[in-house]
């Protein structure tokens, strides 16, 4: 999978100024009981989820956090994520559903403000997209979608300049739909939510599909890598960005409160090595997971 290049995602408007990771107190970490990640470029690196990363999701299922990924990936993905991942639930498309397994069946809550009526705006919405931008293709996942378009940038296109995504994201925002920008699509939906609200919803209705106590709103830990992820990144108390979010600061308002020192996987793993770690009171490199280790010297991971 290649990567939008800075020029391509738009002008500098804000400096920001996010603390390393591993300056973040150990204390602090150990109260952490849930984790909420987004999937594209947080967890899977270059288009493909790798062993550490998934090593270190099951690692954080079996120390018992709550794990909760939340992405702009759509319905198809989500029914197999909920099924075979070590994970509680999975929230998609954005925020516009959760999906989870209640009674060893897969079930689903769509969020307040997500709307089938949507379809009709979108089917008018697309059609303009295609007017004003003639190489405009929908992402390859657009078949397993519910609610939303997704335009491909990067993932199986050439990229996108700069000003052609700018004015993609107006041209959506301009006829009433959101917009929002992660690291390979233009995502762009009819109806109130986002990927926070899509969270909330989820919480608000008792986090069916957690398998034990539900954490406290400032146990939990969210970590991402995009401009889609900023609700996320305003609304949890311990925030962290990989560090391939770099290149996106100077488009957020609100940055997490960290950013880890690996890129994507690399520093999924870096995360949920020390969080496990702080957890247990061996919070150093030297106590780290073994699979940790391997991560740091993977040539895939260390970009
Ligand atoms: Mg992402």
């Amino acid at each position: 999978m290649s990567t939008i290049p800075l020029r391509c995602i738009g002008a500098v408007t804000h400096t920001q100024v996010v603390a390393p990771w591993a300056t973040a107190a150990g204390e602090e970490l150990a109260r952490i009981r849930g984790v909420c990640l987004d999937i594209d470029d947080t967890l899977s690196t270059k288009g493909k989820l790798t062993a550490e990363a998934f090593a270190a999701l099951w690692d954080l299922h079996e120390a018992g956090y709550c794990v909760v990924p939340v992405t702009g990936r759509p319905a198809g993905w989500c029914d197999q994520i909920a099924r075979f991942w070590p994970v509680d639930a999975v929230i998609g498309e954005n925020g516009a559903f959760a999906f989870f397994i209640e009674n060893g069946m897969r079930r689903r809550l769509d969020t307040p403000g997500a709307y089938v009526g949507g379809r009709e705006q979108l089917q008018g919405l697309g059609a303009a997209i295609q007017q004003r931008f003639p190489h405009a293709r929908w992402a390859s996942d657009q078949a397993y979608r519910e609610f939303d378009l997704a335009i491909d940038l990067c993932e199986d296109v050439q990229p996108w300049q700069q000003n052609d995504v700018e004015a993609l994201l107006a041209l959506c925002r301009a006829a009433g739909a959101h917009a929002r920008l992660s690291s390979i699509h233009v995502n762009t939906w009819f109806g109130d939510y986002d990927k926070r609200r899509g969270f909330e919803g989820w919480l608000a209705q008792g986090a069916p599909g957690v398998r034990s106590v539900v954490p406290e709103p400032d146990e939990w830990l969210f970590i991402g890598d995009s401009p889609n992820d900023e609700p996320l990144f305003a609304s949890f108390r311990h925030s962290v960005g990989v560090a391939n979010l770099a290149r996106f600061l100077p488009l957020l308002e609100t940055p997490p409160h960290w950013l880890t020192n690996g890129s994507s996987g690399a520093g999924f793993c870096e995360m949920a090595g020390r969080l496990i770690a702080a957890r247990h009171g061996t919070d150093s490199r030297s106590e780290a997971p073994a699979w940790m280790n391997r991560a740091a010297s993977n040539p895939v991971l260390n970009r």
